[in-house]
């Protein structure tokens, strides 16, 4: 008799890649993906979707995909039970918490997992552990745009929307290529600026789509965006153009700030940053010109030594032109993973809870320890950067890391992976053997977006419902549920039976989310927090108070540090960030059959100038060596980078070193974010062509 054929199943879920948000329907049959089907109702994208949304889910089904526990022994790893692995880390954990206390273990969160994943994993270590030594990725991208926003407006989260983006009068885009990054943001930003008029400024190192396209392009020198900041800010004032009202009626520390200001001439500025007075007069105008600004920025800004101060720089320039609150205002960094806004709202950071409260305020602590029934530590914790300065100082004796691949993704990787080899013990959990998991003791196989529910938060503080299409391939499982296990064993009693509960109990503590709930998430329906407890979203932030307990704006001073040069041996600045194809490490991309097709590894972009120095051409092979290492890749000859400027995609196929074998362990003072843009190599020429 004739098999009956499965139907075919139509499910709606959340891209898993980057922060824009996009949702649409996945058609699968059995665990075939037939085809990603998107509708006018999706709020972010409607009916866009960019290469990897639409292509490259076929990863859920790689024969790579971890589908059992597997615990070290020796120099291998053996299949495990669940109930093997789970009590070996239950015992190993105990053990290591007695012996040096709580904060002897970190835990590293995952900007690629849902909301409630993350609270989960940060309640774990809190409640269960003791500690707050618990981080997220967003130490490695948009921590510094957070703390410049939090000392500014008062929230680290982007002001508005991105129909507030498209709403405005004026872009400014700085540090940051959304046509590759943040594709179908940027597919808006240029209908705006082709069809409504918009304008578009774009201050970057590279000549990149959007910039191609912007009314003005900007090249300043490497790691000097603070100053041109600081003096276009200084210009407003020096020609009354600074909005009087605004700043008298909702800003503090105005005169201060204007007298900090006093270096930052135009002239010091062109000296400086090797832009020309022209340049700077022509963006100060349109900034004059717009009745509405918004400026976005990526990790050209935050990945520096400066870069909160930078930051800090962009915010204090909108207040002064009366920039925030009002449609088509606002700052926007653009968050890089499809989750890393929701890792830090729902607490997996090491000085806040869940909604941004303060670990340090006793009122904030007792709240949870009524809830959860523990005695919560009242110290901050480390975050990523000093969790393995502790491991170098062996004070941290164990990690438990989860969806992160911090192997390749930390700066300086040779002196992280040789502090992973000194770990007594190390559980890491995801759906793929990782760089990282190589250094494991046991890895736990996590289930991927399709194989699970949730919600993930985007850029735009959108949180959005994405649902179980396939069950969790072999014996991996979501890690929600490897969390409740593992928290169970150690002594928790935990019940979540389904993730809208993980939710309705963040919701009734974080008051930033205290409407939020999966009924009121059904289908493509959104909330973007604040949310109060009758369901509104608050889409634009600061229409009549700022962040703070006065509801006041906060100007705040910043100035110019000098980037860091190993020394003229060095002689080539590398630049690095990410390409359309594939995403950030490319753990997910590189295993999807047709991105990997179009685009099998990285290319080292070079200029014509240089090109023609060294008599090289396209597909030539070169080493780039920096004092901490040294890679081997070809290159391509291409005009959209200048002079002695390269730039290197940060994913990495197999047969690529990561750029973080080069990448230095200097780091941005305030928020130890790793100065990953400042880097300096040599050349050297292993095949011309
Ligand atoms: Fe949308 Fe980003 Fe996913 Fe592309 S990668 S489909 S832009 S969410």
């Amino acid at each position: 008799a004739a098999m009956r054929k499965s139907k075919i199943k139509r499910t709606k879920t959340v891209c898993t890649y980057c922060g824009v948000g996009c949702s649409f329907e996945v058609w699968t049959k059995d665990r075939e993906i037939l085809k990603i089907q998107t509708t006018e109702e999706a709020p972010v994208n409607g009916i866009s979707t960019c290469v990897k949304g639409k292509w490259g889910w076929d990863f859920v089904n790689s024969e790579e995909r971890l589908t059992k526990p597997l615990i070290r022994k020796g120099e291998e790893f053996l299949e495990a039970t669940w109930e093997e692995a789970l009590t070996l880390i239950a015992e190993k954990l105990s053990f290591i918490k007695n012996e040096y206390g709580a904060d002897s273990i970190g835990y590293i969160a995952s900007s690629k997992c849902s909301n409630e994943e993350n609270y989960l994993f940060q309640k774990f270590a809190r409640a269960v552990m003791g500690t707050n030594n618990i981080d997220n990725c967003s130490r490695y991208c948009q921590s510094p745009a957070t703390s410049g926003l939090m000392r500014t407006v008062g929230l680290g989260g982007d002001s508005g929307t991105i129909e507030d983006i498209m709403a405005s009068e004026l872009v400014i885009v700085v540090g940051a290529n959304p046509a590759e990054s943040h594709p179908v943001l940027a597919t808006r930003i240029k209908r705006a600026h082709k069809l409504f008029g918009q304008k578009l400024a774009v201050v970057d190192l590279r000549e990149h789509e959007l910039a191609q396209r912007a009314d003005l392009f900007l090249h300043p020198k490497p790691g000097t965006d603070i100053i041109w900041l600081n003096a276009i800010t200084k210009y407003f004032f020096d020609q009354g153009w600074e909005d009087k009202n605004f700043l008298a009626e909702r800003v503090n520390g105005v005169k201060e700030f204007k007298e900090s200001l006093e270096k930052y001439t135009l002239e010091y500025a062109v000296e400086k940053t090797g832009l020309s007075m022209e340049q700077l007069l022509e963006l100060a105008n349109m900034i004059k010109e717009a009745n509405s600004v918004c400026m976005l920025w990526a990790m050209g800004v935050t990945q520096h030594m400066g870069a909160t101060d930078t930051s800090t720089a962009i915010s204090n320039l909108l207040l002064v032109t009366g920039n925030y609150g009002r449609t088509g205002t606002g700052a926007y960094p653009l968050r890089g993973h499809n989750n890393v806004q929701g890792a830090c709202d729902f607490g997996t950071m090491p000085a806040w809870m869940p909604g941004y409260e303060p670990v340090q305020d006793a009122a904030v602590r007792e709240k949870y320890e009524k809830a959860w029934g523990v005695k919560l530590s009242e110290v901050p914790g480390h975050d990523n950067h000093h969790m393995v300065e502790g491991i170098s100082k062996g004070n941290l004796k164990a990690l438990y890391l989860f969806g992160e691949d911090m192997a390749i993704v930390d700066a300086n990787s040779n002196y992280v992976h040789s502090n992973f080899e000194k770990l007594d013990f190390f559980v890491v959990q995801d759906i793929f053997f990782s760089k990282t998991a190589q250094f494991a003791d046991v890895i736990l196989p996590a289930a991927p977006s399709l194989e699970k529910d949730g919600t993930f938060t985007n850029t735009e503080r959108r949180i959005q419902r994405f649902n179980k299409v396939l069950e969790p391939l072999g014996d991996s499982k979501p890690d929600w549920v490897i969390f409740q296990e593992l928290a169970n064993k150690l002594g928790a009693n935990w019940n979540y039976s389904h993730p809208s509960e993980i939710m309705e109990e963040a919701a009734s503590l974080a008051p930033m989310f205290a409407g939020v709930s999966y009924e009121r998430l059904e289908g493509f329906e959104s909330q973007v927090w604040p949310v109060t407890e009758d369901g509104k979203g608050t889409p634009l932030l600061y229409t009549d108070k700022f962040g703070f307990p006065d509801g006041k704006a906060r100007l705040v001073p910043v100035n110019w540090t000098v980037p860091f040069e190993p020394g003229e041996e060095y002689d080539l600045h590398l630049n690095n960030g990410r390409l359309l194809e594939h995403f950030h490490e490319g753990n997910m991309t590189y295993k999807s059959e047709g991105l990997t097709h179009k685009v099998p590894h990285p290319w080292l972009e070079i200029s014509l100038d240089l090109a023609s120095e060294r008599g090289l051409e396209d597909g030539a092979l070169v080493g780039l060596t920096s004092p901490y290492g040294h890679v081997e890749v070809r290159v391509i000859v291409t005009d959209r980078v200048k002079g002695k400027e390269l730039y290197l995609a940060m994913n990495s196929a197999e047969d690529i070193e990561a750029v973080n074998r080069l990448t230095s362990s200097y780091h941005d003072i305030t928020t130890h974010t790793p100065a990953y843009k400042e880097m300096s190599v040599k050349m050297e020429v292993i095949e011309t062509k």
